[in-house]
């Protein structure tokens, strides 16, 4: 589905709104570059018309699909570039656990935990990843997203995050969205190097990295900076090894704590800065100088219970562009559902609808480094769309907890809405 060529020629008119996000159209008065009673031509899977239904250059148009959109709410299709879509086993147990008031190391001490991820994963056959993996695209798409960035990170030796971005290649031949691969080795200590933070990380730089971007698995390596994690000094070395090996960056940084990953990602000129709960204005500072997307993302405070949300309005004042992402793992976030997120940024972030939007189109294609691809309605840009039985964009936040997406295209095909097929999983 991701291979644009053989997509069918379509027209859609009769849009209600047509949302083009495309910064040429984008204006005060017209801030997401919105065409009202809006219509698009794609073919060969990309934008190849947009204006008003009744500027449609008229013609027979013989091989083309014509929809009525029957006034109805069309976008980009929805992003969503911060994940960790691919592990085995699930951590549901704990969910209860939390509410009782466990801590994270009870949790990790009655065998829970991160580590509890890792080790299912490292069992996990590839037939079974990739079901998984595969399951759980199909729920993100029925939400409206097209793209989706996947990292790496619960395999945590060699074997097993080859073995977990081999098998996330397969799934994007298969996959009902596109994935973007991000190489995540560093996002926790495995077991095996527990107080050997040091030769963990110079055993990343040596083996892995190289693997991986020679075999060109990965467009980004992304390290999770943190307290008892991984430090600036480990963070640097890991995405400057990245970096000389032709991988772009992101970062995990300040989710519990002011660490200074933001400092860093503005001067490693990183894509991305992830959660960012703890960015001082210093931090906010270097992102803006460095050209770095801030991507919040507050489904996982509100799964931790965390008071106290990204600073999202003073990012955007400071011309910090923010994206928004589910954070979806198995831990921290089992949030799937990006427009669960879209409300949560309102409502948690006082983030005005019109900043949402873009937060989930062409500031998260900026935030992969997509924006000139897709993102963004334009000529010539990807044909991912999302339509919406809404009148509005406004209504789509108001709405809070209905999916009201109608219609999906990947790459100007046309999925529906879909249904999720309860596969029978083997493990
Ligand atoms: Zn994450």
């Amino acid at each position: 589905m991701s291979q644009s060529n053989h997509a069918p020629s379509v027209i859609i008119h009769n849009i209600g709104q047509l949302v083009t996000v495309d910064p040429e159209r984008m204006s005060s008065e017209n801030p997401l570059g919105i065409i009202e009673q809006g219509a698009i031509r794609l073919e060969d899977g990309r934008i190849a018309w947009l204006g008003k239904t009744r500027d449609l250059p008229s013609g027979d148009y013989p091989d083309h699909q014509i929809i009525d959109a029957a006034g109805q709410l069309l976008m980009p299709g929805l992003i969503d570039s911060h994940t960790h879509t691919i592990f085995a086993g699930d951590r549901a147990n704990e969910f209860e656990m939390r509410l009782q008031g466990k801590t994270y190391q009870e949790i990790a001490k009655a065998g829970g935990g991160i580590l509890k991820t890792v080790r299912e994963t490292r069992q996990a056959s590839r037939e079974s990843l990739k079901a998984l993996t595969l399951q759980r695209l199909q729920r993100m798409k029925a939400f409206g997203v097209t793209t989706v960035e996947v990292k790496s990170g619960y395999g945590l030796d060699f074997e097993s995050e080859m073995k977990c971005l081999e098998v996330l290649r397969d799934v994007k031949l298969d996959s009902p969205v596109d994935i973007i691969p991000t190489y995540m080795g560093g996002h926790d200590i495995p077991p095996e190097y527990q107080g050997r933070t040091d030769d963990y990380v110079d055993l990343l730089c040596r083996e892995q990295i190289p693997a991986v971007a020679q075999q060109n698995l990965a467009v980004f390596c992304d390290v999770f900076c943190e307290q008892g994690y991984f430090d600036v000094a480990q963070s640097r070395k890991i995405l400057e090894t990245a970096h000389e090996h032709g991988l772009k960056l992101k970062i995990h940084a300040e989710e519990f704590c002011d660490l200074g990953g933001a400092a860093l990602a503005g001067e490693l000129r990183a894509i991305s800065a992830d959660h960012l709960l703890n960015i001082s204005d210093d931090g906010i500072a270097a992102l803006k100088k460095g050209g770095a997307v801030a991507t919040l993302l507050p489904g996982t405070a509100f799964y931790l219970r965390i008071k106290e949300y990204a600073p999202a309005l003073k990012l955007i004042a400071a011309g910090v562009p923010v994206a928004l992402a589910t954070d979806f793992n198995p831990g921290s976030c089992v949030i799937d559902n990006l427009q669960l997120i879209m409300a949560l940024a309102c409502l948690q972030m006082n983030m005005p609808p019109v900043e949402v939007i873009k937060a989930v189109t062409l500031h998260a294609a900026m935030a992969l480094d997509l924006q000139h691809d897709r993102g963004s309605l334009s000529v010539g840009k990807r044909a991912d769309l999302a339509m919406f039985d809404v009148a509005g964009y406004n209504e789509l936040l108001y709405r809070v907890g209905s999916n009201l997406l109608t219609d999906v295209f990947v790459a100007g095909q046309r999925c529906g809405r879909t249904e999720i097929s309860a596969q029978v999983l083997v493990s």
